[in-house]
Formats: structure tokens, C-alpha cells, sequence
């Protein structure tokens, strides 16, 4: 998409619509620049890292974790960043009251 720089007018034609006047060129998309495919190369992707997980690391294991040592659990859960932030701290302030409730 091109903008005139006499009226404004945006569209993609070489003359401008609007007033006649030769459009200048579109400014290249960021993107689309060798730079950004690098960068989208070396991130690793949500599935390979899940592909790559060993046993201690499955979500099921963790939740086994909370309900029997939750210590271990949490600590698995905190280092790991195995659940989305929110869960995590329900989950930590659920154990915890629990925890707190059998002491008292
Ligand atoms: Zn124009």
C-alpha cells in the first residue's frame, strides 16, 4: 500500500487516484527482512519443546507431585513454568490454605 504525498489518498496503482500524481514507492514490511526470519528460526517452538520433555517433566507427574509431596509439586511447577502464571498461583494459594487448614 503506497500514500500520496500530495493528497494522502492510499492505494497500490502507480498514479494516484485521488489527484494524478506518480505515488511513491511502499515502504518494504518489516517481516519480510532476513533479520526477523533468523529470529523466527532460533525460537523454539511450544511442540518441539514438548516433544523433548522427559518423564518428571509431564504435566501429570507435577499434579502427582502437588496431591502427594505438593512441596516437590510447587517448586516443580515455579522452576519449570510448566502451567500459565495465573493456574500457578491458584494453584500454590489453593495447596497453601490447604496446608495452613491441616496444621491449625
Ligand atoms: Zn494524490
Amino acid at each position: 500500500m503506497r500514500t500520496c504525498e500530495y493528497c494522502g489518498t492510499k492505494a497500490d496503482s502507480e498514479i494516484c487516484p485521488g489527484c494524478g500524481a506518480r505515488m511513491p514507492y511502499a515502504e518494504e514490511a518489516p517481516s519480510k527482512s532476513e533479520h526477523s526470519n533468523v529470529q523466527a528460526n532460533v525460537r523454539p517452538s511450544y511442540h518441539n519443546v514438548y516433544d523433548k520433555e522427559k518423564f518428571y517433566q509431564k504435566s501429570w507427574f507435577i499434579i502427582l507431585m502437588l496431591i502427594f509431596v505438593w512441596p516437590v509439586g510447587l517448586v516443580m511447577m515455579w522452576v519449570q513454568k510448566k502451567f500459565p502464571l495465573a493456574v500457578r498461583i491458584i494453584v500454590t494459594i489453593v495447596i497453601l490454605l490447604i496446608a495452613i487448614g491441616s496444621i491449625v
